[in-house]
């Protein structure tokens, strides 16, 4: 097994690390993610089933998606970084953001979601599978 993939917020009081493999990885450019992130998109790591330790006490704000899916999203109260998401309904997945790595340079999307809301000032990084909105199935 790699080493696990540790992070945690810009000034440092909020902490993870996750033993697993990501699930998933995903660039996300829904109105939402573009918010969240002040940018053109969402970067993000999904664990199933990791063992993930967490030190800080980060604050949660609830939104819920277009799938009907309750997103707990986690964030420094601090410095105000978003750092993982968490779903009520699904306690076995864990999300954290991509720049939150301690070494980011471990992402690797293989995704890019809802490019339907993509901005021309956010170009799909190469040899992505794109999806005009969240694949189904
Ligand atoms: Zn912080
Ligand atoms: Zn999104």
């Amino acid at each position: 097994m790699s080493d696990p993939f540790t992070g945690g917020c810009a000034c440092g009081a909020v902490r993870y690390s996750i033993v697993g493999e990501p699930l998933v990885m995903a660039d996300c450019q829904c109105r939402h993610c573009q918010h969240l992130s002040g940018t053109g998109h969402g970067s993000y790591l999904t664990f199933k089933d990791a063992a993930v330790t967490l030190s800080g006490e980060a604050r949660r704000w609830e939104v819920v998606g277009d799938l009907g899916t309750v997103k707990a999203h986690a964030f420094c109260p601090t410095c105000g970084a978003p750092v993982y998401l968490a779903f009520p309904a699904m306690p076995d997945l864990f999300t954290v953001h991509a720049a939150s790595l301690d070494a980011p340079e471990r992402y690797a999307p293989s995704m890019t979601l809802f490019t339907a809301r993509g901005h021309a000032w956010d170009p799909v990084a190469p040899g992505q599978r794109t999806f005009a909105g969240m694949p189904t199935g």
